[in-house]
């Protein structure tokens, strides 16, 4: 009874706030079967992110039991006079407020309860799951687990949504190999900005399937996905070795990401590597890899700049073919040209290296260190501008100190399409460079985050004054102008005949701030 009231009470807000003419009883009349919901738990879960950085207090959130659920509140927003925002929510994982909005209702995807829940299913004939938006891949995992198989693209981090990372990409150490999540996705029933639920594929509303994938959650709420699957590996042999010459690194990750036609025993099934700049980062969340039993001292290994660089490498294999794993990983390092005493390997089951930084979080949360701002940076950087972005940005801008793990790996731009609305450097092998950082109030003057958030800006500046043509991915601008230079001309254009076509009244995903509502 109290709910119900405080709901009422919270429409009445809305229609105070916005000024629109939609009815208030319609919401509650929209026949939803899932619950539309006011409690300020509900309310403040929605207003904040990962990032920890913006602030926005919806209106109310919905937690939808059905795709039908969705697509009536998306269709009562725009046929209403004077229409509301939706912003579909999957984990919250954003950095800068991407899934939040105000003046309007946040579709919280993921989490509890619900007959969504139980739409995972798994074709084993035709390799591939059903399985909701609002799932985390984490239980993605799990399920197919339990079918031998599992998705061939990842994020190094499982407790993302199905709908959150196909709205940006989904990348990870498998994609110079098997391309981004967007790759490896047959198709999603989507409720577009008009409120219509449809289904696309590459034959089925082929315009809106690319759309989406890699839309910023600008053109439809995906709420199933029809993910490729394979046959699962047992185990995972993880190898890390060190370098202390930046060219000779970047000569032999894209040597190894040149090997992706190969048959599997003739490749590494993923390649990542990270930039150490600070000793103290040796042992950090990402690295703890490294046994205290068999500590690295940077200084000792001679790092050119005070920098080194770590290629990440991972080999699947099943227990039957355990036998020949040692010689095809023996044929491999070969060619490679790492400091040779600088080799770490270790063995473990394929779900453990899967769910590798869950493990991370779990010692950062008891520590108070994971609900911090998180003033992360990722770029994708061209092949042929990546030495001098290691000149100015890891041995110049960064100095000493970094506040967490600096990603960098390169891809194979063929293994991403280009009718997807992801943009990425023209060049045929790109880098992504990811500072993921973490700002303590109590810490130094360099782990603030005004001095992380300036060095940020410094390092776009730097990339913008050199006219090395970076792509921010999970990219963030506050105004359409930054947005207009992100894309260029000729994908701005078909951004905005997409948006036009599908969520003409920009309703949806406000938080991205590409679109004013247009009431
Ligand atoms: P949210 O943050 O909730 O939403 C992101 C955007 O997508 C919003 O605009 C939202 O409106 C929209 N959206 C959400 N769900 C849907 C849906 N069902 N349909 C349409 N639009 C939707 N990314 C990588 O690619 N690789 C990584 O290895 C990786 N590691 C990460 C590790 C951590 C610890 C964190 C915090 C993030 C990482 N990310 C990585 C980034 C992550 O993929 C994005 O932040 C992603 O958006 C988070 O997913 P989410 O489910 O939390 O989405």
């Amino acid at each position: 009874m109290a709910t119900k009231l405080l709901l009422t009470l919270a429409i009445c807000r809305l229609i105070v706030t916005v000024g629109f003419t939609f009815n208030p009883n319609d919401l509650l009349l929209l026949g939803l079967n899932g619950k539309l919901s006011v409690a300020p738990a509900d309310l403040q879960s929605a207003s904040v992110d990962f990032g920890g950085v913006y602030r926005a207090e919806p209106m109310a959130v919905l937690h939808p039991a059905t795709s039908e659920d969705v697509a009536r509140l998306v269709k009562a927003a725009y046929d209403s006079a004077r229409g509301f925002t939706v912003s579909a929510r999957g984990h919250g994982h954003s950095i800068n407020g991407q899934a939040m909005t105000t003046n309007g209702v946040v579709v919280q995807m993921s989490g509890g309860g619900g007959s969504k829940n139980k739409m995972l299913t798994i074709s084993e004939k035709f390799m591939y799951a059903d399985v909701w938006g609002g799932e985390l891949w984490i239980d993605v995992l799990t399920s197919t687990l339990e079918y031998g198989l599992a998705p061939k693209s990842w994020t190094d981090y499982l407790y993302l949504t199905v709908g959150g990372t196909l709205s940006n990409a989904g990348i990870s150490g498998q994609a110079f190999n098997h391309g981004p999540q967007i790759s490896n996705v047959h198709e999603l029933d989507v409720v577009t900005g008009k409120g219509e639920l449809l289904t696309c594929s590459e034959k089925e509303n082929s315009e809106l399937f690319q759309a989406v994938l890699g839309g910023l959650g600008q053109f439809g709420i995906i709420t199933r996905a029809r993910i490729a699957l394979e046959q699962a590996p047992q185990r995972v042999r993880w190898i890390r070795v060190l370098y202390s010459n930046f060219s000779t690194f970047t000569q032999d990750q894209e040597y190894l990401i040149s090997l992706h036609g190969k048959p599997a025993s003739q490749k590494f099934d993923y390649v990542e590597g990270f930039v150490i700049v600070d000793e103290g980062l040796i042992n950090n969340w990402r690295s703890s890899f490294f046994s205290p039993s068999n500590p690295v001292k940077v200084s000792s290994l001679k790092a050119e700049g005070g920098v080194l660089y770590c290629l990440e490498i991972t080999k699947n294999y099943h227990l039957s073919n355990a036998d020949t794993i040692d010689q095809e990983i023996e044929i491999l390092l070969k060619k490679l040209n790492y400091i040779p005493a600088s080799e770490f390997t270790t063995d473990l089951p394929y779900v453990d290296f899967l769910d590798r930084v869950h493990k991370a979080e779990l010692k950062l949360r008891s520590k108070g260190l994971w609900e911090v701002p998180h003033p992360w940076l990722n770029l994708f950087v061209p092949k042929s501008r990546i030495a001098e972005f290691d000149k100015g940005v890891f041995k110049g801008i960064l100095g000493n100190k970094t506040s967490g793990p600096i990603l960098i790996y390169p891809m194979n731009k063929n293994k991403w399409d280009d009718r997807s609305s992801v943009v990425t450097p023209e060049e045929d092998v790109f880098y992504l460079v990811a500072f993921l950082r973490s700002a303590l109030e109590n810490g130094d003057e360099t782990q603030t985050l005004d001095y992380l958030s300036n060095q940020n800006y410094e390092i776009l500046k730097f990339c913008e004054d050199e006219k090395i043509n970076v792509k921010q991915y999970l990219p963030h601008y506050d105004n359409q102008r930054e947005w207009r230079d992100h894309f260029g001309e000729k994908y701005w254009t078909r951004f905005q005949q997409r948006k036009l076509e599908f969520d003409p009244r920009h309703i949806l995903a406000t938080g991205q701030k590409i679109f004013m509502p247009s009431f």
